[in-house]
């Protein structure tokens, strides 16, 4: 239902109901610590399976995955199912997902067992439509992603102690000095990226070796994969991410900035 936080597909072991605020989080942001420890990581490469460990010992249960079901974040369910099983999943599901990226969720519901929490904007899309026009998307998209992201993602996190993203320092300039832990100002707890020094062909790698479902639209010149009226396949030597609002400046949804 529009408006909540369902929790129909809440992981059958580690709830992502939101908890209580902890003192810690209450307190300081713990940032000397975190950027200590994020040049400890750096020195080493940043092994993704540590920064897992790391966040998993820290701070579950009040820490969460963000699967938007791109292979980055498909290979890191497969992970966690290794390292940190109890940690819970949640999907921004803007209701504007292509088909694929649903499948590919079921897929991995069957593979690992897990049911990611769905998280909802508060309209569906006709109700956006009728209160701010139709195809809000062409005419004021980043409206349209603090709505149906933005938005939704603050109360997904709300309670939370720690993030965990697919981001990949390579897949954008925006992303360039992704940490691989931090301090998160605009969400307010601790962001882990276990995969910011991992190049495409790691992902890749890994995702081949251990057999991990992914989005099929990958096959079919889909490097980056959001919602489907923003979101157009590449050509050969294009940028990865020139599909994403394709003809505008705009390059980011607002959730790693
Ligand atoms: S990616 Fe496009 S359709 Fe999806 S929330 Fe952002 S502007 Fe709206």
């Amino acid at each position: 239902m529009p408006g909540e936080i369902t929790n129909e597909l809440t992981r059958a072991t580690g709830s992502v109901d939101a908890p209580a605020l902890s003192e810690e989080r209450a307190g300081a942001p713990e940032t000397a610590e975190l950027a200590a420890q994020n040049e400890a990581f750096q020195r080493r490469g940043g092994p993704a399976e540590e920064v897992l460990r790391f966040v998993a010992e820290r701070y579950t249960p009040d820490v969460v995955l963000a699967c938007s079901f791109g292979a980055e974040d498909c290979l890191l369910v497969d992970m966690l199912s290794r390292v940190a099983a109890a940690i819970g999943i949640f999907y921004l599901d803007t209701q504007l997902l292509f088909p694929e990226t649903y499948a590919t969720l079921h897929r991995l519901e069957e593979r690992y067992g897990v049911h990611p929490m769905r998280v909802v904007p508060d309209q569906d899309v006709d109700a956006q439509a009728e209160t701010y026009g139709p195809a809000l998307w062409e005419r004021q998209p980043d409206l349209c992603c603090q709505l149906r992201k933005v938005q939704p993602l603050r109360r997904a996190l709300a309670g939370q102690r720690a993030w965990i993203t697919g981001i990949r320092r390579e897949q954008a300039p925006t992303r360039a000095n992704a940490p691989f832990v931090t301090w998160d100002d605009k969400f307010g707890l601790v962001k882990a990226n276990p995969l910011a020094a991992w190049t495409n062909q790691d992902v890749w790698r890994y995702v081949h070796a251990h057999d991990v479902p992914y989005n099929p639209l990958h096959d079919q010149g889909f490097p980056s994969i959001g919602c489907w009226p923003c979101t157009r396949a590449v050509r050969v030597g294009e940028d990865p991410r020139s599909g994403r609002w394709s003809g505008r400046e705009k390059t980011e949804c607002g959730l790693h900035q």
